[in-house]
């Protein structure tokens, strides 16, 4: 990838998010509300903890607007903006192996507060078994996971230090002195994510 000239269309989407994120910012922070996100509610998709004989499906091969389950396929994301811990959903950005980004909103999780952070920090990756694509509220694209059940973690694949803007995945020891959590493997990635990306919007100090 040219860490010049990322997507256009991943840039919007990455701006957006962050825009939001930072409309969260201090929602969380706040204890009770870290406490509040942990909670139990129905489950309506159909629970699948075996990726055994399920079809890897990408998303360039999902169309939003069919607005269906893609039933027996699993979906192999890696986290590229972390969620917005807001609720009732949890949005954040994903990618899969061919580079397509998409929205992944998850409903009725009750994963604890540390759970959720660690399962999907920065670089994490996971499947999501029989993907529900559609357009959400706001007219865009979304995957809507109902069922968190349909979730499974792959933590030993996960490439937390990796370059937050290009990704490259090699050693990337150049990192943001605000929140020592975004790594970059040159000053040029690491003002791209300021610049371009505006890196300050989630940017916090822990
Ligand atoms: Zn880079
Ligand atoms: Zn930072």
């Amino acid at each position: 990838m040219n860490s010049t000239e990322p997507d256009p269309l991943k840039t919007e989407m990455i701006l957006l998010h962050r825009q939001a994120k930072s409309q969260f910012a201090m929602l969380e922070q706040s204890l009770p509300y870290k406490t509040a996100l942990s909670f139990v509610a129905p489950i309506t998709q159909p629970s699948i903890t075996d990726l055994l004989g399920l079809k890897q499906i990408f998303l360039a091969e999902m169309i939003a607007s069919d607005n269906k389950i893609y039933e027996g396929f699993v979906l192999k994301l890696t986290v590229i903006e972390e969620p917005i811990f807001s609720l009732p959903s949890m949005p954040m950005l994903a990618e899969d192996e061919k580079s397509g980004v998409e929205r992944i909103s998850i409903y009725n999780f009750n994963w604890d507060w540390e759970t959720l952070k660690e399962n999907f920090a920065f670089g994490s990756k996971f499947s999501i078994v029989n993907p529900f694509f559609r357009i959400a509220t706001d007219g865009k694209s979304a995957i809507r996971v109902d069922d968190p059940g349909t979730i499974v973690f792959h933590p030993t694949l996960s490439d937390k230090g990796k370059c937050r803007f290009c990704e490259s995945p090699s050693n990337s020891t150049i990192k943001c002195l605000k929140c020592l959590k975004a790594f970059y493997c040159s000053n040029k990635c690491l003002k791209n994510d300021a610049k371009v990306w505006k890196h300050n919007l989630i940017c916090r100090k822990n």
